[in-house]
């Protein structure tokens, strides 16, 4: 699975545009997001009532599966909405790192139960703790959703004295995929930080066996309204990773 796009839904033209170059790159999903997790107040995303209909028109438009978080129920029961009115197949949700309210992910588990064609992601939690992320995984399983709609996303974990925004534990990633039996992919772009680290951060998980990656990717980066200095623009996408990425699913 390859999801490619920006870290945040900014504007309609923008999603349309993000949509279209990740189709063009060979990715099966988009990413978007339309809530943002902020430590300090200020811009949080658009949110589901604004972006939610960009989403589902970028989908439907380019043929490509949307991907989102949101950080409430209500939220994603109103993207289920959009998205299913929008007649786009299937889409993704998924659960951000900082968002641990175990019944929130009971009731995204039953949400995804109820929806056939909502595919759950579930990232791991910001500290390093192997319980805790197998833990994410049983209450979202609490709440009823099958595997064959549910992945994962290590995304590394926030540590002192680390070169990593947030720093992999390959081990561990390992240790989950194998005791969930859930697909895994891997986040080089929460995990480095800066773009300059993604390069660097994929060919390292390009030695495990992972299903997967999901790496922002941003029109301008300068300009971008969040995680500006970790989004790729297109053109270094294609210069530093879309060929090692296509051998990469060519062979897989
Ligand atoms: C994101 O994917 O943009 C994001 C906020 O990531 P994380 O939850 O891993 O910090
Ligand atoms: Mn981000």
């Amino acid at each position: 699975m390859l999801i490619l796009g920006s870290c945040a839904a900014e504007s309609e033209e923008q999603v349309m545009w993000s949509a279209r170059m990740a189709k063009e790159r060979g990715a099966a999903v988009f990413r978007a997001s339309l809530d943002k997790p902020r430590t300090k107040v200020g811009w949080d995303g658009v949110g589901v009532d604004t972006g939610g209909p960009w989403l589902a028109k970028a989908s439907k438009q380019f043929g490509i599966v949307a991907a989102t978080e949101v950080m409430a129920i209500d939220d994603a029961k109103k993207f289920v909405e959009i998205m299913s009115e929008a007649s786009v197949g299937q889409f993704i949700i998924w659960l951000g790192s900082r968002n641990q309210n175990h019944k929130y992910q009971e009731a995204m588990g039953r949400l995804v139960r109820e929806n056939p064609m909502l595919i759950l992601g579930i990232k791991n939690q910001p500290w390093r703790n192997l319980d805790h992320w197998l833990g994410i995984v049983e209450h979202v399983r609490a709440g009823g959703a099958s595997d064959e709609q549910l992945f994962l996303v290590h995304r590394g974990f926030q540590e002192k004295d680390s070169e990593y925004r947030n720093k992999p534990d390959w081990k561990m990633m390992l240790e989950v995929k194998a005791k969930t039996g859930l697909p895994m992919i891997v986040d080089p772009s929460h995990i480095a930080g800066e773009a300059r680290l993604v390069i660097a951060t994929v060919n390292l998980a390009l030695k495990y066996p992972i299903d997967g990656f999901m790496i922002e990717v941003h029109a301008n980066p300068k300009m971008a309204l969040t995680d500006q200095r970790q989004q790729l623009s297109w053109e270094d996408y294609d210069l530093l990773l879309r060929q090692k990425i296509a051998s990469w699913k060519a062979n897989d």
